[in-house]
Order: C-alpha cells, then structure tokens, then sequence
C-alpha cells in the first residue's frame, strides 16, 4: 500500500465511508494521512467542583446526590441530577438519556467531564461524559486526535483507518538529507506523520508539528526563491509615463495623501517607467490608505491605454471596489470604463464581460479570481493589482498576458508583518510600507469584557443605531454545532442574530451574513448594509478584509478569545473609517485571567506590528493549535508569527541548498528535487499571501 492507494481498500472503508470521506477530499490513503487532527483532547486531572472555570472542558470526580428530576418537552427528555464532592455542588443535566437515573447510583462516584457553564452561583455541565475513575486514569494525559468530519463520520472511525494507513503504508523515502535533519533539529516525516495523529504526548507533538511546518515553509521558500530568480529579469514592456489625469484626480480629492501615501505612489510610478517589470507588495496596516494608491496605478495604466485589473479576496470585496471606482468616474471625471467579473455572475453576464475584456472595450476589470481564469482574454493587460490575497508566480503571469507581455504586479496587503519577517516571506516582491494613517481620525475606543456585559453593550448599540450609525457583531461560527464540546458554547451567527433581534429595540434592522449563504445572497446583504438599509450586520470573520462603511462605528466581537489578535486588530480597522467616534467591544467567553490580559494588548495599542508580535509573547505553547494569527497566508499548519524562528531555519537551509546546488543535480538531493517538483505541480497559483 503507497500514498496513491485508493482509501476503500483500507479494512472498514467501504463505498459508504468512501463517499464520505471524498466530502473531505480524502481519495487516497496519501490524503487521509495528510488530513491532520484539527485538534486533541485532553483528559485533564480531575479538579475540586470549587474549581471549575465556566467556559472550561474539565472533569470532577463527585458522588450522585439528591433525587433526579426529569422533564418532557416535545420529543426531547431531560434529566437533571446533581453531583458533588467535599468542595461544592455540581448540576448535571442530560438530554435524552433517561436510563442514566438508574445506572448513575445515588452515593455512587463517577468522573463527570465536560463544559462548565454557570447559572448565577450555580455550576453546570451539560451532557457531561461519564468515566469510572479507573476508565479515566487510563485516560488521563493522552492527546487524542480530533479531526474535521462530515455528518456520518466519527473521530472513532478516523483514528481506527489513521491507524491503519500508518502500518500499512509506505511512506516513501526521506526527503531530506540526514545533514539537514540534524541542523535543524528535525525528526523524519514518516516520524512527523505517525505522531501528528497519535502523539504519546505533548512534546512529540510539538516535534511533529515543528517537522511538517519546516517542510511547508521550505517548499514555500524553494519556490519562491526560483520564482524571484526568473521574475527579476522581466523586461518592461509597458512603459508608463505620467499623464494629466493622475495629476488632475489628486487635486480634486478631497483630501491631501499622507507622506506614505505619496513616497508609495512615487515608488510605483518609478517602477512603471523602469527597464523592469513592477513587481511590488504595499503593504500598509487597516486604514492606511492602500485603495488610493491602487487606484493611481490603474488610472495611469488607462490613460496609457491599456488595461489593468483590480483582484479582492471575495466578491462582496470586490463589489465594493467596483462601485468605489464608479462614484470615483462620477465624482471625479475618471476614464475608467470599469467590468465587474465574480464568480456567482450567470453565463451570459460572464460571455458579455469576455467580450468587453477582449475587444478592449473596458479598461479596467474588477473581480475574484474569476478574472485570472483561462477564459478571460485580455486585449491589453498591463497591470494587476490584487488586494490582500496574491502573488504571482512567472508562469501564472506569463499565462496573464496570454499573447502579449507580461503585466506588472502589485500586491496590497493589510497583514502585519515585522521587517525581518517580510524580507523572508516576500523576497521576491519589492516591498512599499505606508507606516502612517490618514491624520484627522478619531482613535477607536476599546473595552474588553466578559459576557456578563452584553446588556449594556447592547443598549449602547441602540444607542448608536438611534443616532443613524451601524453596528457590526462579529461570531466565531455559522451555525450552532452541538456535537462538538467546545462548539456549544461558541457564539454562532445565525442563533446569534435571533438573539439580538430580541434583545433591541423593534425596527432596529439586525441581518446575518456568513460565508455558506449564496454568493448573490452575500452581495445582496453587503450593498444594504452599504446603503444602511441594514442597521446590524451579524456576521463571520467574512468582513474582515476591507470592507468600506465609514457609517459603522462600532464592532462587537463574540468569543474574542476564540481570534488571534492581528486578526481582532483587522476587524477593529473595519469601523473608524469616518468622521465618527468608533467603538470596539471585544466579548471574552472565558474569564480566565490570561485570556483577559492577552484581549487587553488591544486596548494599549493601534499598531498592527506591535499587536502581533506583543501576542506572541504572551501566548502559552498551548495555544499551538487554537489560534491562528493571519488567515493571509495559506500555510496549512504553519503560523508566520508563532513559527517564526523555523521560518528562519526554513530560509537558511534553502539559501545553503541553492549556494551549493541550485538546479538540485547532486545525487544527494534527487529525493529532495522529486519533491520539490510534486509540491511545485500542487501549488497551483503561487501562494497567496
Ligand atoms: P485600506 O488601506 O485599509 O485599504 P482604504 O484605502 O480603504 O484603506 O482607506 C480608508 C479610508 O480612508 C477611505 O474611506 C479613504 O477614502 C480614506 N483615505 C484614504 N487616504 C486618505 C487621506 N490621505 N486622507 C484622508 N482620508 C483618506
Ligand atoms: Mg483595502
């Protein structure tokens, strides 16, 4: 059995199981060993009922007390009990259970385990699990894998086929060689795989992870470093000068651009009319500006008489940059003659705009993805610019420019990064910082609290709705996910937006909106909100990325805990975006005092930098897998700021491995090439940032 072997041959899976395990992209036995746990559980020491923290998965070890009590609503059955020890009482409540009245003996001793919840003084757990204390010391300090399932699939089932792949499958060979092992430390992939599920404890886990997340910053750091080789030599062949209308548009503006923005656009334009094509990242923190300076770029381009495209991350993004440009054509005279392409747009729609964008009709195309898909044939493309999401490898390029040459590229990103970090991870892309905000701003003012102070966070929202201002709430999860112990008590929106729809004023307009809706759904959601046909918008982290209502001022964050901070730092930069004072409320699920201190780095600092890397100190190595810091780089596993240091390591052993054999001919580096070449045939568009 290989990586390649089909996964109904393993004992167990049969079509059923095979159909299932296709919903997760798992085909072969390769990919089932490649799908790692999301998470482990943990079977803590059981604590003292005085102990328990609400918001906590914890076990006690208490006595049945007192006479059950059960109850029938509808179909559901529910038994409640209470259990206790020497420290205190522990309600226990279980649904459609009722046989556990007889076999849970009053006076008998159990483990209860499960989420502490609290109703005033009293402590709950709902549908705790139920262990002897011999079953549960057998238990006690393993990791057991959990992993991302689909309805009819259990963690059960996947660890008996994990299991199995691992014995029977061969893995292949290393790929690295002994000496790289050593320096950096490392253990064997077949090693990394084996213990990425079923790790004896913590440590191993650690290895494991450390191992498989050098491996994807290495290929990462390979490719790239190719890339920058072939991309450095491109010959410009769009030499831009400057004409009347970039000069014209900034006068009309009603504002000045801040020095950064200015130093940018000076930058870029020198790199337009250089020998070289553009291949330039601005990076800039929420707020900065960054549309602007896009915007000259493609102005100039235009008035070259060429076109350019404007790629967003979703199409509610793009949507927005779409009307932006037409009131900038409107107000300011611009000659943009824009085309909308996203992916939800119907047949026609999309024939119509492939028609525009061929003849040349359209001197600028704004979209997803959709506009760098093969279909789309430009006349005359010059430049891309995307927003917060990619960079281009040479091919992909040279696939752009279809029959003519290739465009320039420039690439806005919002993601904090410090310097050193940023040299490493975009060595191939000359790098503009717009390090200062737009002046006239009214610092967004924060709090951090516990859940206890949602009624008052909610008068405070109908306070700012009745004063004409919009409000967004942002929620962990989509849908409630009962199943899942930790996921119960997450915040999701859809309950969410029943819940505040309750809890305000009637006629305040409360919407949901989250990435499973339909695409025409979210774009529908979206333009009300911007036209404040919307007053509360309930929503995932979807709008994280550069949504535009400068009528919002305030952002509610539910299960702040639950975020990575550079990540609560872009959903703050989603509101003082106006002329109004702007608020932040960050809703921490668990009171735990860490927890609380880490939320609180938020309040001392507006610097997206200094967030970040504050966080990292802060955070335990038990958060390895509970938050990631930046969705803005498709690293599966790793995390650019917590793995910083074997980014490090990663990016010294690719200088050494191309200083001493940069095309990978030596016989000691064929297992290495041969994976490097699979990787480079996965990565299908060079990574997004
Ligand atoms: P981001 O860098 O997050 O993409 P935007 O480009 O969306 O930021 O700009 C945020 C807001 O600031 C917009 O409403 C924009 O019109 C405004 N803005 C941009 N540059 C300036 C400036 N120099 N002075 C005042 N406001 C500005
Ligand atoms: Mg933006």
């Amino acid at each position: 059995m290989d990586k390649n072997t089909p996964v109904i041959e393993l004992k167990g899976v049969g079509e059923k199981t095979q159909t299932l395990l296709t919903k997760l992209n798992i085909k072969t036995v390769g990919d089932l060993l490649a799908s790692w746990p999301r998470d482990y559980e943990t079977y803590g020491e059981p604590v003292e009922i005085r102990c328990l923290v609400p918001g906590e998965i914890c076990a006690v070890h208490a006595a049945v007390t007192g006479i059950p009590n059960e109850k029938r609503t509808g179909r559901l059955h529910i038994l409640n009990m209470k259990a206790a020890d020497e420290t205190g009482e522990l309600h226990l409540t279980f649904f459609n259970l009722p046989f556990l009245k007889k076999t849970l003996k009053r006076g008998g001793f159990y483990i209860f385990r499960g989420m502490v919840q609290s109703r005033g003084t009293e402590k709950i757990m709902e549908q705790p699990k139920i262990f002897s204390l011999e079953e549960y010391q057998k238990l006690t300090g393993r990791l057991i894998p959990r992993y991302s399932l689909t309805k009819g699939l259990t963690d059960h089932a996947m660890q008996k086929y994990m299991r199995q792949a691992l014995s029977l499958c061969e893995l292949g060979a290393e790929h690295f060689s002994g000496q790289v092992l050593q320096e950096n430390g490392l253990i064997t992939e077949r090693e990394a795989v084996e213990k990425i599920h079923f790790p004896n404890d913590y440590g191993d886990l650690v290895k494991a992870r450390r191992r498989l997340v050098f491996d994807e910053f290495f290929s990462f750091l390979f490719l790239m470093r190719k890339n920058k080789e072939a991309g450095e030599r491109l010959e410009n062949h769009y030499r831009l000068p400057e004409t009347a209308d970039t000069v014209r548009f900034l006068e009309r503006l009603p504002f000045p651009l801040t020095g950064a923005q200015r130093k940018v656009w000076e930058e870029i334009r020198s790199d337009l009319g250089s020998p070289y094509c553009m291949n330039r990242l601005v990076q800039g923190d929420v707020g900065s500006g960054k549309t602007i300076v896009a915007v000259l770029a493609l102005l100039m381009t235009a008035a070259n008489g060429y076109q350019g495209a404007l790629m967003a991350p979703t199409e509610v993004l793009a949507i927005q940059h779409y009307e932006t440009i037409q009131e900038f054509v409107r107000k300011y005279g611009l000659i943009f003659r824009p085309v909308l392409l996203v992916g939800s747009m119907n047949a026609k729609e999309k024939k119509e705009a492939y028609g525009k964008i061929a003849s040349g009709e359209v001197n600028l195309v704004i979209g997803t993805h959709a506009l760098i898909q093969e279909k789309v044939q430009y006349r005359s493309l010059a430049l891309v610019v995307t927003d917060e999401q990619h960079r281009f490898g040479v091919r992909q390029r040279e696939h752009l420019a279809g029959k003519g040459e290739v465009p320039h590229i420039l690439v806005m990103s919002a993601t904090p990064i410090p310097r050193t970090l940023a040299i490493i991870l975009y060595g191939d892309l000359h790098i503009s910082v717009i390090d200062e905000l737009p002046a006239r701003r009214l610092p967004i003012k924060n709090c951090v609290v516990n859940t206890a102070w949602r009624p008052k966070a909610y008068k405070f929202i109908a306070g700012e709705v009745k004063k004409g201002r919009q409000v967004y709430v942002i929620c962990p999860q989509v849908e409630g996910d009962p199943e899942s112990e930790g996921g119960a008590s997450l915040e999701n929106v859809v309950d969410y937006t029943e819940k505040l729809r309750g809890a305000l004023p009637p006629g305040v307009q409360v919407t949901c909106l989250h990435g499973r809706m339909r695409p025409a759904d979210k774009k529908r959601i979206m333009e009300d909100f911007s036209a404040h046909a919307i007053d509360v918008l309930v929503s995932t982290t979807v709008v994280e990325v550069g949504i535009n209502v400068p009528n919002a001022t305030v952002m509610m964050v539910e299960n702040a805990e639950r975020f990575g901070l550079a990540q609560l730092h872009q959903l703050r930069g989603r509101v003082g975006r106006g002329e109004y004072q702007s608020y932040c409320i960050f809703v921490s699920g668990n009171e735990k005092e860490e927890t609380m201190e880490r939320l609180k780095i938020l309040n001392s600092s507006n610097d997206g930098f200094h967030i970040a890397s504050e966080d990292l100190k802060l955070r335990g190595p038990g958060d390895l897998f509970g938050i990631r810091q930046s969705g803005a780089f498709s690293f599966r596993m790793g995390d650019i700021y917590s793995d910083a240091p074997v980014l490090k390591l990663a990016s010294d052993a690719v200088d050494r491995l191309l200083a001493g054999d940069p095309d990978l001919k030596k016989a000691e580096n064929a297992d290495l090439g041969r994976y490097l070449a699979e990787e480079a045939r996965n990565s299908v568009d060079f990574r997004s940032i």
